[in-house]
C-alpha cells in the first residue's frame, strides 16, 4: 500500500457528523495550492481545441498546469483530403505531432497519449485502460478534471468510453488499495466535469461547419443538447477563443472539415469559443449553490482553506 503522502487517516471521525464527512472535511485539499492543475481528458487529437479550446487556454493563461490525456492518436480520421492516404501508423504520427502543436498553443504542460486504437476505445480492457488514467491522475494530481458527457457529445463510440473510463478512473486513483503496484500515491480529485453543450452552442457549432452524425450499427446518432438548466458551470472564454482557434488550425490534417471556420465572422467565432458549459458531476468541496463560473471554484483563496481548517475540528464534535 503507498504512503499515506497527506496524512489524511491520522484524524479519527466521531461524534455527530456521518465519517464521511469527517473524512472530506479533513483532506489537505489546499495542500498543493501553488499551482492548480487540471486534467482533461479526451478520446482523439483535436478533441482539446474543438471542444475545450477556450476553458483550457484560459486556465494556462491563469497558470494553472494544465494536462492533456489523449486515448488515440485519430489514425483512422481524416488525412486532409484523404488521397494518397499513408498507413494508419503514420497518420497516427502526424496528427500526434498536431495535437501536441495545438497544446503548445493552448499553453498545456504536457500531453499523455494512452496509445488506443482510433474507433475501438469501447471494445479495449477497461480495466487495463482505467489503470492508466489512474497512474495519469496520479502523477499529475489534479485537482479538477474534464472529460466527455455519457452521450459522447454526438454519440461518437470513443467519447462514450472515455466518459466512462475516466469516471471509473476518478473514483479508483483515490483508492490507496488499488493500482499499488505503479508506486504512485492514492489522488483524490476535488471537481470532476462533463463538457456539454446546450442547444444554442451545438447549432452555432454545427452552422459553423457540418451536423456531427456518428455512425454505430446501422444507426445514426446525431448531436445531444444538454438543457439549459442543466447546465451546473458556464466560463467565460472571450478573451482566449483566439487562441482556442490558433489551435484548432494546428490540426491540419483535418482543416478541409473545418475550412468554413476560417470564413467565420468573429461575432460566430465568439459564439461558439467564448463560452465553455460544463455538468459538474461531483464536487468535495463547497462552492456554494448558484451557477458556477470557475472550474475551480470552491478551491481557490482563504474561504475553502478556512473552512476546511476550522469547521470540523474534532473538539467540537465530542
Ligand atoms: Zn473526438
Amino acid at each position: 500500500m503507498p504512503a499515506a503522502r497527506d496524512g489524511r487517516n491520522s484524524r479519527e471521525a466521531s461524534g455527530p457528523t456521518p465519517q464521511y464527512v469527517e473524512a472530506l472535511h479533513a483532506l489537505p485539499l489546499m495542500s498543493r495550492s501553488q499551482a492548480q492543475r487540471l486534467m482533461a481528458v479526451l478520446a482523439h487529437p483535436d478533441d482539446e481545441s474543438l471542444a475545450i479550446g477556450g476553458a483550457l487556454a484560459r486556465y494556462a493563461a491563469e497558470g494553472v498546469e494544465i494536462h492533456v490525456v489523449t486515448a488515440t492518436r485519430g489514425e483512422r480520421g481524416r488525412y486532409f483530403s484523404n488521397e494518397n492516404r499513408p498507413s494508419d501508423a503514420e497518420v497516427g504520427r502526424v496528427r500526434e505531432g498536431e495535437l501536441r502543436a495545438a497544446a503548445r498553443e493552448l499553453g498545456v504542460s504536457d500531453v499523455t497519449l494512452l496509445g488506443y486504437h482510433d474507433g475501438e476505445l469501447a471494445q479495449a480492457d477497461s480495466l487495463e485502460a482505467i489503470a492508466r488514467i489512474v497512474d495519469a491522475l496520479r502523477h499529475a494530481r489534479p485537482e479538477v478534471v474534464v472529460t466527455f458527457d455519457p452521450f459522447g457529445a454526438y454519440g461518437h463510440p470513443d467519447h462514450v468510453a472515455i466518459c466512462q473510463l475516466t469516471t471509473a478512473a476518478v473514483t479508483a486513483a483515490a483508492d490507496a488499495e488499488l493500482g499499488a503496484t505503479s508506486g504512485l500515491a492514492a489522488h483524490r480529485v476535488s471537481k470532476l466535469y462533463y463538457f456539454v453543450s446546450t442547444p444554442a452552442k451545438w447549432a452555432a457549432y454545427q452552422a459553423a461547419f457540418k451536423t456531427l452524425v456518428s455512425r454505430v450499427g446501422g444507426e445514426e446518432r446525431l448531436a445531444v443538447p444538454w438543457p439549459e438548466w442543466s447546465v451546473t458551470t458556464r466560463v467565460d472564454t472571450r478573451e482566449h477563443w483566439q487562441t482556442a482557434w490558433r489551435a484548432v488550425r494546428r490540426h491540419q490534417t483535418q482543416l478541409a472539415v473545418y475550412r468554413q471556420l476560417g470564413e467565420l465572422t468573429p461575432e460566430h467565432h465568439e459564439a461558439l469559443w467564448g463560452t465553455q458549459t460544463f455538468y459538474r458531476v461531483f464536487s468535495l468541496v463547497d462552492a456554494g449553490r448558484g451557477l458556477e463560473t470557475d472550474l475551480f471554484a470552491g478551491l481557490r483563496g482563504p474561504r475553502s482553506a478556512t473552512h476546511l481548517e476550522t469547521s470540523h475540528e474534532p473538539e467540537a464534535l465530542r
